[in-house]
């Protein structure tokens, strides 16, 4: 990583500003990059919701706003140089799985525990988008049927189980003040009654979901990340323990933490841009 620069979404302005946003961004850095005697070969950017990587449009964004934007020609025509276009998870996934955590591993799922719930599924250094790329989404499972909403609009999916909101919110209903997952976490390794239970029942509910990944995938090494897994081993310790209990026939997968962080994604763009390549 050479040079890096953190913009602001400005999602408020609506899709069409943010696309303008990002082209006037990639621009600027291939002149920084000329200017600093580099020679830009390719670009690739990241975005989230669902993206067709080969049609290189990002075909829906909740938090974004994008509706069929063909972002990878247009990024492509701006630059005139090779682009590629990936999902925001999937490319950390891709990162993590061939520099990251996940580099000693064949068969590598990548969990982003944050805000929201994804993986990304990588066999020999190959991510797999699905044929709508809407692979991954596992933060849309049902581990509590029933149970709280989601923001897709179905109840008791992983990621309104389980997500760092999802346990501020079960945090402030059970002690009736808010607390962010972190202040959960150092509550319940200092022994607050509240955080414990708190944090126990997300782990059962993360085990859930991810022994129904392993049952899926048979993965051979899971690499955590996404803030919530910013806890270390106060996650990936109870996790495991949990994973076990809950195993019959599958094989157990290993547990490691994401090494790259939240530069993971921009990575994995490098990668695909590289990837991209005539
Ligand atoms: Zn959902």
């Amino acid at each position: 990583m050479l040079h890096t620069e953190r913009h602001a979404t400005g999602a408020d302005r609506g899709p069409d500003a943010v696309v303008e946003t990002i082209l006037d961004l990639a621009a600027g850095l291939a002149g920084k990059a000329r200017a600093g005697g580099l020679t830009p070969v390719a670009v690739g950017v990241t975005v989230p919701g669902v993206v067709d990587e080969v049609a290189g449009v990002a075909a829906w964004s909740a938090n974004v706003g994008f509706r069929d934007v063909p972002l990878r020609d247009l990024v492509s025509a701006r630059l005139a140089l090779p682009a590629a276009l990936g999902h925001d998870v999937r490319a950390g996934g891709l990162a993590e799985a061939r520099l990251g955590s996940g580099r000693d591993f064949r068969h590598v799922l990548f969990v982003a525990i944050g805000t929201g719930i994804a993986a990304a599924h990588v066999v020999d250094g190959q991510g797999f988008a699905g044929a709508h790329g809407a692979a991954g989404e596992l933060g849309h499972i049902v581990v509590r049927p029933g149970g709280t909403p989601c923001g897709c609009g179905a109840r008791g999916h992983l990621e309104a189980e389980a997500s760092a909101a999802g346990v501020s919110r079960r945090y402030a209903a059970l002690a009736g003040s808010p607390a962010t997952a972190a202040e959960v976490v150092a509550r319940a390794a200092a022994g607050d009654a509240v955080a414990i239970q708190v944090w126990t029942e997300t782990v059962e509910v993360l085990a859930d979901g991810l022994v129904t990944a392993q049952t899926l995938y048979d993965t051979e090494a899971m690499v955590l990340g996404g803030g919530l897994a910013e806890a270390g081993d106060a996650l990936l310790a109870p996790l495991g323990v949990a994973i076990r209990e809950r195993l019959t026939f599958q094989r157990e997968p290993i547990l490691v933490r994401a090494a790259l962080g939240d530069e993971a994604g921009c990575v994995g763009a490098a990668l695909l841009a590289l990837d991209a390549r005539p």
